[in-house]
This record gives C-alpha cells, structure tokens and sequence, in this order.
C-alpha cells in the first residue's frame, strides 16, 4: 500500500496515514473486509515506527471503521460508523436498551421535582426576560482586576510550589486568614479546625456523608435551600421540617420534634436565610445550640451569606455559642465575593474533624492550591474587606429599591418580609395561586423569579416565591418589578374569580 507521506508536514505522520485510510474507506476504495497489511509490514514499507502505524489504526478502530480479529489481521468494517454515529445509536436507545447494570439506575424520583426547577429557570435565561431567580451576588462587582493580579503574584512568588495539589485541609496561609476574619466577627477558631473545600456545597455534602445513614432522620427549615435537600436526599435521610416565621426557625417547635423523631442532624441557615431572607433571633440561637448539647445532637450551621449585612446588629454564629463542639460551621466565598472560585470552609471541632478530612480527600484529594493561593493574595491586604463594604453598600440600596417597588406594584394580598441582609426577599402570595403557573405567565411577561414550590422538605407548603435583589442595578429591578407587577395583579384577579388552577394542583406544564 503506498501512502504519500509529507515529512515536513506539522501534521503528524500517525495522522497522515489514519486520514489517508479513513478517505480510502469512506470512498469505498478500500471495500468492506478488506485485510489491511499487518502494522509491521505497512511500517516497514512506508519507512515509519511501528507504532506510528498501530496508532493510525486505533484511532480508525476507534471510530468504527475497521476491526482488529486476533490471529488474522485488521480488516475495513463491513459497515464502517463513524464516531457520531456511535453517539447518535447510544442517544436514542430505548430504556430496555441500555446494559443491563445501566437499567438498575432509574430516573431518581426523589429528584424529579428539583429537575423541573431547572427546566423551569433555562426559561429565566431567555432573551429579554430580566429574571429574579439567581442565588448570587452581581457579577459587575467581581474583582476581576484585582483578582488577575492577585493570581500573578502568586505564580510569579510561589512557582511550581503554587501547582502541587499542597496540603489536603486547604493552603496553611488561607486557613490562617479565615481564622482571622472569623475572629474579627467574633468567632474564635484556630486555623487546625477548618477544612477548604470546594464550595461549602462540598462541605455540606461531606458533613452529611460522615454523619448520616440511610434512613437518618434530619431537622431542616421549611422551606429551605434546595441543594442541602439534594444532599440530604443523595444519603436517604428522613427529612423532618421544621416550621418558620419572621424570625427564622421556631425554635419552640424543635424540642418536640426531637422527641418525637431522634434526628442524628439539625441543618439551619441561621443568618439570611436562604430562601427566606430571615435572621434567627439571638435567644432562639442559645435555645438551639443548648437544645443540641441537652440532645445529643450536631448542628450543621451554613453561614452562606452572613458577611452581607444591611442593617441591624450583627448576630453571632452558632458556632461562637457552641462551647462543646456541637456546631459544625460551613461558609464560603461564593456570595460574598465569586462563586466561580469555588472556595469555601468548614469549621469543625474534636474528633469528627478528622473524619472530614479523609472524606475530602477520598472526594477530590484537594482544592485547586492555585486558587486558594490567589484568594489568600487577594484578602491578606485588605481588598476583600473593602469589597464587603462596598458590596453591602450597592446591595443595601437595591434592596430598599426592591421593596419600594413591591410596595408601588403588588397586589395588596401579597406579603414579604424586609431582610437585614443576604440576597433574596421572599414574597408569599394567597393560597389559591399556582406557582408554576404564575412562573409562565411571568416568563411571557418578560420576568423570571424562583418558584418556592420545591424548597419545601415536607407536606406543609404554601405558594410563595424567591426575589434576588443583588445581581440587577436599580433601573433594571424597577423595570422588572413593574412586570412582576403586572402579572401578578392580573393573575390574582382570575384566581379570585376560579379561572384557573389553585396550587393543589402542582403538575408542572412546561
Ligand atoms: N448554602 C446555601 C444556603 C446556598 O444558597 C448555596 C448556593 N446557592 C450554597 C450553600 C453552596 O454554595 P457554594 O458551593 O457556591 O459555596
């Protein structure tokens, strides 16, 4: 077989010859089971390593085109598929087509409503549509510069020692500093008790995965953030929900529901909550973190947001109460300062600590060292409190522009809360409202917010729905606003008058 080979090529000579073949094939000049030379002998005639032929042929393998019969040769497929159709046969297999070990997974039940969330929000991304529905401070405000910058010095200063997987509770010099700004708000930790992890989505999954078992009944805030439902269904606990009012967790409700269900976990969002906006009382924190040591039983506190303070004063962590080792403290910078980062920490004290690392590194070995690097660059001189201040600063305001505008536009049936702090502001609606439905009615308004339908662990629900407030600059949230408005006032209007479906009804039709 001659192929021409071009030596001063850049393409490489394994290539040239897997190209030359494939166009032979494809042509139909070389026909279906035709016995293509042995690697040996094509090398040898072409005047190339062995390898660089086998490694022509396997990629050819690879792509469907010709066949490898051990003892007799390496033959041109009788069909010849190509890489795409290979994709294409295996995307529309049947669910009975599928190997058998694949068809023991079936679609997970548990998720189901949590899928139509995010089939629901690709809709929030349409053009035109000013969406509501985001869970993260605004992107304008990341500092991109000062971050380029920080990732520079550090490569520049820290080398090839910048791009090791370095140690596995997080970069020394990081953990220092959180130590540091968790002391400058009051909650002394030393640097030893805290685990970087990637995102506190990470630490919360951890923090589940070492403590619970399947069928572990847990406390959780209802309503609550849907990734912890995630992660609490992901290891089969029993969720167990705990009411709320405007100021946060019932705590008065919590002792009876320890009695009644043993929980092995209480997660809360204590500060800002996520979706609520509220901030559990102070007395109600003593309460719960005495509850847990008379109990026996750990708090998992998710501070997610506590940095991003309005107004009123600052409330202390669980963790600043805790004097046993009860509370095990996650945070992150997501929020506070990009989410893209993916940094963020868990607190924990005594034994348990340990138990976490081992997870950590069975997940991912480490978080990127690099990043880590860089955020302690970043932080160590000042910028990120300067950041905060700003942040709080620009939030405050689009906050109070939210409210103004809830006051202007909303039916009068509608009420919210006014949060201290965080990103969102939860807005419930009159019991006859269906969520969803509402959802794309506001879709074809032009405005997008999170349905609160699936933030709910337990059967008690009522329609309600999640406002950011962070992420659009006044003139758009104005904008938006007058939609939701609109929507709204015409939507309650023929929910009063029984044109359309109450929110018992929770198919979603999308
Ligand atoms: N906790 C809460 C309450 C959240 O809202 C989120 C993100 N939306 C997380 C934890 C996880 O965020 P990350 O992994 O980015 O830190």
């Amino acid at each position: 077989m001659r192929i021409p080979l071009d030596r001063e090529s850049s393409v490489p000579l394994y290539q040239q010859i897997r190209d030359f073949l494939r166009r032979e094939i494809q042509r139909g000049d070389l026909a279906p089971e035709t016995r293509l030379p042995p690697t040996r002998e094509l090398a040898a005639a072409l005047g190339v390593n062995r390898l660089t032929v086998s490694s022509a042929y396997a990629e050819l393998e690879a792509e469907g085109l010709i066949y490898a019969h051990v003892g007799r040769g390496t033959f041109v497929a009788s069909s010849p598929q190509s890489a795409t159709t290979g994709i294409e046969r295996r995307t529309a297999l049947r669910t009975g087509e599928w190997p058998s070990w694949q068809q023991a997974y079936p679609r997970p039940l548990q998720y189901a409503g949590r899928t139509e969330i995010e089939r629901l929000l690709t809709l929030a991304a349409n053009p035109g549509v000013i969406s509501f529905a985001q869970g993260t401070g605004a992107s304008d405000l990341f500092p991109v510069a000062q971050f380029r910058q920080a990732m520079n010095e550090v490569l520049r200063r820290d080398k090839a020692d910048a791009l090791g997987y370095g140690e596995r509770a997080g970069y020394p010099p990081l953990r220092l500093t959180i130590a540091r700004v968790l002391a400058s708000q009051g909650l002394a930790v030393s640097p030893d008790e805290i685990i970087i992890t990637t995102g506190s989505q990470q630490a919360l999954d951890l923090v589940a995965r070492t403590l619970l078992r399947p069928g572990d009944p847990v406390l959780v805030e209802s309503p609550t953030y849907s990734g912890a439902l995630e992660v609490f269904e992901g290891v089969e606990a029993r969720l167990i929900a705990v009411p709320m009012d405007e100021e946060g967790m019932r705590v008065e409700v919590v002792e009876e529901l320890i009695q009644y269900a043993r929980p092995r976990l209480i997660y809360t969002i204590p500060t800002f909550h996520n979706p609520t906006g509220t901030a559990l009382g102070n007395a109600r924190r003593r309460q719960l973190v005495a509850l847990s040591e008379c109990y026996n039983i750990p708090i998992l506190e998710d501070d997610f947001v506590g940095d991003l303070r309005y107004d009123g004063p600052a409330q202390p962590a669980l963790k600043t109460i805790d004097a046993r080792g009860n509370v095990i403290y996650v945070s992150t910078f997501s929020k506070m300062l990009m989410p893209g980062l993916r940094i963020g920490f868990l607190v924990a004290s005594g034994p348990v600590y340990d138990h976490l690392l081992i997870r950590k590194r069975a997940t991912d070995l480490a978080t990127s060292n690099l990043i880590q690097r860089a955020l302690e660059a970043y932080i160590t001189v000042g910028r990120y409190q300067a950041h905060l201040r700003r942040a709080c600063r620009i939030y405050r305001q689009r906050r109070d522009v939210m409210v103004q505008c809830l006051r202007e536009q909303c039916p009068s049936e509608v009420t919210w809360n006014i949060p201290r702090g965080g990103l969102f502001i939860w807005v419930r609606l009159p019991g006859s409202v269906s969520v969803p439905q509402l959802y794309l009615e506001a879709i074809q308004e032009g405005v997008a917010f999170l349905p609160g339908t699936f933030l709910f662990p337990g059967n008690e629900e009522y329609p309600a729905i999640r406002l950011n407030f962070t992420v659009h600059p006044p003139d758009i949230i104005t904008e938006g606003m007058r939609r939701l408005g609109r929507v709204l006032g015409r939507f309650l209007a023929r929910a009063e008058s029984g044109t359309i479906p109450s929110h018992d009804q929770k198919t979603v039709v999308v």
